[in-house]
């Protein structure tokens, strides 16, 4: 999926993790931030050079990792369970966007499935309907009346 679905996505969850927790503003930069991270892989950028696209960073372990990693240095106050729940939680929906489109993703290390759906990532008229319900979900749950 593209860069704006990953990230209405993120805002989305966080805005849902950190409205039940009482922050709403942190969960919804930790999950903007969750939510695109695993495309630092991205085609062009040095890593995706390295390593390749939707390899590494496209695993739940990945996730994980990076999210236990933020827990050590971030220690268990509110903020930080809030922050890296709602980080883990946006990176698991990028996850999940990815293993809907056509290209899917392998989700794990240690078993060799491969995910995969009938969307078209990059494409307006998948992205754009899903951006819109997501934005429409992001309004009711921070209760923004317009
Ligand atoms: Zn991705």
């Amino acid at each position: 999926m593209g860069p704006v679905t990953h990230l209405a996505a993120g805002v989305l969850i966080g805005a849902s993790i950190g409205t039940a927790t009482g922050q709403p503003v942190v969960g919804v930069i930790a999950g903007s931030v969750g939510a695109i991270f695993p495309d630092i892989d991205r085609p062009g950028s040095v890593l995706g050079l390295l390593i390749g696209h939707r390899t590494l960073t496209h695993k739940i372990e990945f996730v994980l990792g990076v999210g236990a990693l933020a827990m050590a240095l971030l220690g268990s106050t509110p903020y930080a369970i809030t922050s890296v729940l709602s980080f883990v939680t946006g990176g698991i929906s990028h996850l999940i966007l990815d293993a809907i489109t056509r290209s899917g993703i392998q989700p794990t290390l240690f078993l060799p499935v491969h995910f995969k759906g009938p969307l078209k990532s990059g494409s307006i008229l998948v992205e754009l309907p899903l951006i819109i319900i997501m934005l429409l979900c992001i309004k009711k749950v921070l209760g923004v009346t317009i």
